[in-house]
């Protein structure tokens, strides 16, 4: 078990052990203060299973395989696999996992009897999707702790009204508890980022605050109508939907929705109001195709 300092991961670059590809999102820790301090964040205990995204030279590894009881890391750069190996050998309960996490599906999550936790210094450009990939097993994760962009960790928690509220804000309300706990200084990565980095700690609630019919369909929704943002409802809602805007305004009306607020300022529990009334006005014929050119 190795916990790599920045003139070792110097060496490994120059003796062409490793070479650092941006397009994979790679920064190492190389603060091991740092390293214990997001950590501690995910309350790790002897009889937990982790999944660590994406575990590079093994930082956060070194600290989850003294604890928990099994590891699994899930790493696509095949030098840092070879490295890893090499470091954890002897290590029962480390295993990796050579591949994209986003490729992990219903037969993985539910091999694991119990809940697990999932841990990740995530690569920026992947934060968002890797996060949508979690929500739809939420129910087998104890908890999510990652490191992501600032930018983006705020519109995880976006508040109604603001522009950092967005659709991945109203999916983890609808079925997490998260919050940012931790800031993190830009020159404990190497090499350093050029956006400053949070850990965020989302925890999966046991049933959501309302229960989605298709979530599927409703996941989809999302992006789609939060890209008319600063819309009004009735002109997002006939030129995207191609409802009928009085039929509409009716509708909306009925459950307490002015018809002059824009998307960005509709609540949650509204937003899937509204998705019910546009479907099913859509499965009542009158209307034509969605539309996605704005
Ligand atoms: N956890 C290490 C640390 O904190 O020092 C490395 C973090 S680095 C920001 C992100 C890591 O994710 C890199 O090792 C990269 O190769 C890996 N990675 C990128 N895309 C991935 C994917 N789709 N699946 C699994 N790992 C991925």
């Amino acid at each position: 078990m190795k916990f790599f300092t920045l003139r070792e991961i110097k060496k490994l670059i120059d003796n062409g052990e490793i070479n650092i590809k941006k397009y994979l999102g790679q920064h190492f820790l190389i603060d091991k203060n740092a390293r214990d301090k997001i950590l501690s964040f995910a309350e790790l205990k002897k009889n937990d299973v982790v999944i660590e995204i994406g575990p590079g030279l093994g930082a956060l590894t070194e600290g989850i395989v003294k604890i928990a009881k099994e590891y699994y890391g899930f790493e696509i750069d095949e030098n840092f696999c070879r490295i890893l190996e090499k470091n954890f050998s002897n290590c029962e309960n480390f295993h990796l996992i050579k591949s994209d996490f986003l490729n992990t599906d219903e037969n993985f999550w539910n091999s694991f009897k119990g809940k697990v936790k999932v841990i990740g210094n995530t690569p920026y450009y992947l934060s968002t999707p890797i996060l949508f990939h979690i929500l739809k097993f939420y129910k087998k994760i104890k908890l999510a702790l990652l490191t992501v962009q600032k930018e983006v960790g705020e519109k995880f928690v976006g508040k109604v009204g603001t522009k950092q509220y967005s659709s991945i804000s109203v999916l983890l309300y609808i079925y997490t508890d998260t919050k940012i706990c931790y800031s993190l200084n830009k020159n404990i990565f190497y090499p350093k980022p050029k956006v400053e980095s949070v850990v965020v700690k989302i925890l999966p609630l046991e049933k959501p605050r309302f229960e989605i019919d298709n979530e599927k369909k409703f996941f989809e929704f999302l992006p789609l109508i939060f890209s008319y943002r600063r819309k009004k409802l009735t002109n997002v809602i006939k030129k995207v939907f191609k409802i009928e805007k009085e039929l509409l305004e009716q509708e909306i009306k009925k459950i307490g929705i002015s018809p002059e607020k824009r998307v960005e300022q509709l609540i949650p529990e509204e937003i899937y109001e509204l998705y019910k009334i546009i479907k099913n006005l859509k499965q009542g014929g009158k209307n034509g195709n969605v539309d996605r050119d704005k």
